[in-house]
């Protein structure tokens, strides 16, 4: 089965884009948020710093903690309760000398309440003797107070914040994965099942497919219902084509066989028809052309109107042959003359049985001389040697030649005279007619 369309990694895609939207979202809510804390946090630090130093200058302002060290340190160590407040000092007012100090334990090294990162920030109140002190001297400083804030628990708050902003966008990408696997595993699973079920049924060729099994959801599957009515039909539709099919190939079967019959009896009929028509044309007896055929050669030569010439052969005393020794011996000689004559004709010549014991032979593109020439040889091809029942048998040759204006039936009595003549003078000659015309 070829590899189906992913499906997966169209389901993949989504639950990613899900996540990255979500993701976004939060993220941009996170961000907005946290720059609200944060100028929260700065406000409140500022609050903060203005209350520590008020508080410090008021309490600092009655005389009681001049009078003993220790309630000067239980001032400044009250600052301590604001996490803002790292460090606290009293100095004297040329800042030389310190009469109290209070601080985080983190914070104590290096000198007393200086400032040391960047996330510190000093605050300074400037002591003054109490009220009951006489007017001169009460213009004149009697040490400074010196506050050490710092933005760092701020920062760790403003950490913590985004550690848990952080924590929370995670836990919902989480769960939507988590949901959104399972949700769209419920729409993509049906699918994927029909997808495969399609793909099945598209691929194989010799197999059944089978009819998909319902999955138990309603919406799914009314679609496989609505599926397996169409492979249903489908199938019956296939089982109806190759039914078709099969008809049509069984009578395209006969059709062929039929052809082939025909042909066979029309290759049949070209043979019989060439047997007949060489039957039409052939002597039976001595197996040349016969009389008929003769007929329509000499016409075609005088139609041809080229100088030909004509031999009439007639076998001396056969009639005896017939008394003597029966017509079937007599059969016999005029085969084997037959036989002669065609053995010594010349390729062109055409030879025929004219009547009885006479043969007629046309000479084309040829002119009296080479046709008594050619009869001389006939002649000498008959008398030359024996006949197998008869011994030695002659022939007497009466030739015509054409001439302008001549008819079949002049040729044919010239030549017939010529041979009357070659039987007059004594038989086995040959006699031309022309000749015998100029001689009479
Ligand atoms: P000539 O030398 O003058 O020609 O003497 P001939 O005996 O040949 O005389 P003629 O030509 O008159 O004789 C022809 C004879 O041939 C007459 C006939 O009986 C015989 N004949 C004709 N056709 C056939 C045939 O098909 N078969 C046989 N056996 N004899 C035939
Ligand atoms: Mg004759
Ligand atoms: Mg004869």
């Amino acid at each position: 089965m070829p590899p189906l369309p992913p499906v997966h990694s169209i389901r993949t895609r989504m639950i990613v884009l899900f996540i990255v939207v979500t993701t976004t979202t939060l993220g941009a809510f996170g961000v907005h948020r946290h720059w609200l804390y944060q100028q929260e946090l700065e406000q409140r630090f500022e609050r903060t710093r203005i209350d520590v130093l008020e508080g410090l200058a008021q309490s600092l302002a009655e005389p009681t903690w001049a009078l003993n060290v220790g309630i000067l340190r239980t001032r400044l160590d009250s600052t301590l309760i604001h996490p803002e407040v790292v460090e606290a000092c009293v100095f004297s007012p040329d800042g030389k000398e310190t009469y109290a100090t209070a601080g985080r334990p983190a914070y104590r090294d290096g000198p007393p309440c200086a400032a040391a990162g960047a996330d510190d920030l000093l605050g300074q109140v400037v002591i003054y003797p109490p009220d009951n002190i006489d007017a001169g001297r009460r213009e004149l400083s009697i040490g400074k107070a010196v506050v050490r804030f710092s933005r760092q628990p701020m920062h760790q708050a403003l950490r913590a914040a985004m550690i848990q902003g952080l924590s929370e966008v995670a836990a919902i990408d989480v769960v939507l994965v988590l949901l959104l696997t399972f949700g769209l595993r419920m729409v993509f699973r049906p699918l994927e099942h029909l997808q495969r079920a399609l793909f099945q049924l598209a691929s194989r060729h010799g197999d059944e497919p089978e009819e998909l099994g319902r999955i138990g959801r309603q919406e799914f599957d009314s679609v496989i219902d609505g599926f397996n009515q169409v492979l249903r039909k489908l199938k019956l539709i296939i089982a109806e084509r190759t039914e078709a099919e099969l008809t049509v190939r069984a009578a395209i079967q006969r059709s062929n066989n039929a052809f082939a019959q025909i042909q066979a009896t029309q290759a049949e009929l070209m043979e019989k028809n060439q047997q007949l028509e060489t039957l039409s044309r052939t002597d039976q007896l001595t197996r040349v052309f016969n009389r008929r055929y003769l007929d329509e050669a000499l016409i075609d030569a005088l139609a041809g109107q080229s100088a030909f010439s004509i031999i009439l052969l007639d076998v001396d005393r056969f009639k005896s042959i017939n008394d003597n020794h029966g017509h079937q011996v007599g059969d016999r000689v005029l085969v084997e003359m037959a036989e002669r004559i065609v053995g010594a004709k010349r390729p062109a010549d055409i030879v025929g049985r004219w009547g009885g014991e006479e043969f007629l032979i046309i000479c084309p593109d040829t002119g009296l001389e080479d046709a008594a020439a050619q009869a001389e040889t006939l002649r000498h091809a008959v008398a030359a040697q024996d006949f197998s029942v008869m011994g030695a048998m002659t022939a007497s040759l009466g030739v015509a030649s054409y001439q302008p204006g001549d008819t079949i039936h002049g040729m044919i009595s010239r030549a017939d005279q010529a041979l009357y003549e070659a039987k007059r003078r004594g038989r086995n000659r040959v006699q031309s007619g022309e000749v015998d015309a100029v001689v009479t």
